[in-house]
């Protein structure tokens, strides 16, 4: 069933207004331009406290209505987000640097009623596993109670959909954590989604570390959903070891594509460089390490570079531009740090290399270095930004050894004129998703975790609403 609804229309500024506190507050700038984009309450424990417990008496109700309302709910909260996508985008674009148009601010706010229709749609029947001599082994999903959701700031309205999707759909009411740079993108969406909800059901709780914190270890959050660094999934992992949370832990990656030597650099060079550089590089499953076979290393080099030195970069809502600024100081030095190890161990800087550090906001040129080592540091660690390293290789065991050489497995990809063979080099990779010619590439129908260190469990689909159940078998 779904119902149209009569949705709030905001402006931009009445939606600013509606979620910044009446006076005080922590100022949010833009990464672009250092201007003031609005500012942030900032609870303290005790509002995190009273959410919960909140969150934890509307969760009966909230169950009672059963997934066909919840779905509706879903879809409705869609219609909203769809009859404000403007206001939101605008927002997400000054607070994330992100620009308006391109896979961005746009397109990550179409994103988010994308995934909740999506959502919405899935069914999810009790799976009969055993049915014999008059028995039967029955296997539900029940909600678990108030879910934990903790985010970060590279696809702040998305990857809260994400979270809240599936939890919502499946009975229990969320709490959410934003992440302390994007704090106002959350709030905004659910502003917009609260629209259509019953009170209580979604709430956010902005604030830093310790508000994460007292999510993971509090004894009446039953599943922490968390995306974000590995260092910070491994902190949760210990915060919530005392009250055995179900966790969902979508972590860093440093994602390696295999360019096989029967490809075509002319026809791949555009879907490497979104590969690597959408959202300016700060993308979980992103490519940060491209192997290219010797034969075509420099031709698949001539044509990257050719594609990505056209690509605009600036202030987000400039229409023009395909390519922010880095959304943090922060994230800014690890980038430089890295290009800087590259630039010292001789590697050949093909494109970028040399930030502007008179210009106002945290701009750093696309980047694309060449001629490197395998243990680089530019290579080895997750540079969450725009400089790709290209290493050669000789043989498909060399480039498979060295794609698995790292600890984290999110994505990977293949690229190659002849997809069987492109698949059977997939296998080998040791990554939670494996694409054939793109890379990061993502659906809502199809589930989405990490391999190694990059975390468990899985979004997405009808396995990611699992994710938000409590398996329960009634057998007899
Ligand atoms: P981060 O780990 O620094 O922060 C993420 C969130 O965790 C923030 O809200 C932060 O306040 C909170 N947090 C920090 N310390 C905490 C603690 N001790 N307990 C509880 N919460 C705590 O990550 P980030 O810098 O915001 O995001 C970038 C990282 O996220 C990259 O490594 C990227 O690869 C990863 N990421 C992964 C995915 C995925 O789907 N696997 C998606 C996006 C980003």
């Amino acid at each position: 069933m779904t119902t149209t609804s009569e949705t709030t229309a905001f402006t931009y500024q009445s939606l600013l207004e509606a979620i910044q506190p009446n006076s005080g507050g922590r100022e949010i700038r833009d990464p672009a331009t250092g201007q003031t984009v609005g500012r942030v309450a900032e609870p303290d424990i005790s509002e995190l406290d009273a959410a919960i417990q909140a969150a934890r008496a509307a969760q009966p109700a909230w169950d009672a209505r059963g997934h066909e309302q919840r779905s509706d709910l879903l879809n409705q909260a869609a219609d909203a987000i769809e009859a404000n996508a403007e206001a939101l985008a605008q927002l997400l674009s000054r607070e994330q640097g992100k620009p308006l148009n391109g896979p961005n601010a746009r397109f990550e706010v179409a994103a988010c009623s994308a995934w909740l229709r999506a959502t919405a749609s899935f069914t999810l029947e009790p799976e009969t596993l055993v049915e014999e001599y008059g028995a039967r082994a029955q296997l539900f999903y029940r909600p678990l109670g108030v879910v934990g959701a903790i985010g970060p700031w590279n696809w702040p309205m998305m990857i809260s959909v994400w979270q809240l999707a599936p939890a919502l759909r499946m009975g229990n009411t969320v709490v959410m954590k934003p992440s302390e740079y994007t704090p106002l993108s959350v709030l905004a969406l659910a502003e917009v989604i609260n629209s259509v909800l019953p009170a209580d059901v979604l709430t956010i709780i902005p604030g830093g570390r310790e508000v994460g914190q007292r999510l993971a270890e509090h004894e009446d959050i039953a599943k922490v959903m968390f995306t974000g660094s590995t260092a910070t999934g491994k902190a949760i992992i210990r915060s919530s070891a005392d009250t055995v949370k179900r966790l969902t832990l979508e972590l860093g990656g440093n994602d390696a594509g295999i360019v096989l030597p029967d490809a075509d650099p002319a026809a791949i060079a555009e879907g490497l460089f979104w590969g690597a550089f959408i959202n300016t590089g700060q993308t979980c499953a992103a490519l940060k390490r491209l192997y290219v076979h010797e034969d075509i290393y420099d031709e698949v080099c001539e044509a990257l570079t050719s594609f990505a030195q056209n690509m605009p970069m600036g202030i987000g809502v400039d229409e023009h531009n395909m390519l922010g600024p880095l959304q943090n100081k922060a994230q800014f030095d690890v980038v430089d740090r890295l290009v800087q190890a590259a630039k010292d161990s001789g590697a050949r800087v093909l494109l970028g290399g040399e930030p502007d550090v008179d210009q106002p906001g945290y701009f750093y040129p696309t980047t694309l270095v060449a001629d490197i080592d395998n243990d680089n540091p530019l290579v080895a660690e997750e540079q969450f930004g725009p400089a790709l390293p290209i290493i050669r290789f000789s043989s498909v065991d060399e480039a498979v050894a060295k794609a698995n050489a790292l600890d984290v497995g999110l994505g990977a990809s293949v690229w190659s004129s002849n997809p069987a063979a492109a698949r059977e080099v997939a296998a080998r990779l040791e990554a939670g998703t494996v694409w054939i010619n793109k890379h990061g590439a993502i659906d809502p129908r199809v589930p989405f975790g990490g391999a190694k260190q990059s975390g468990y469990g899985l979004e997405f689909g009808v396995e990611g609403l699992k994710h938000l159940g409590a398996p329960q078998i009634i057998s007899g």
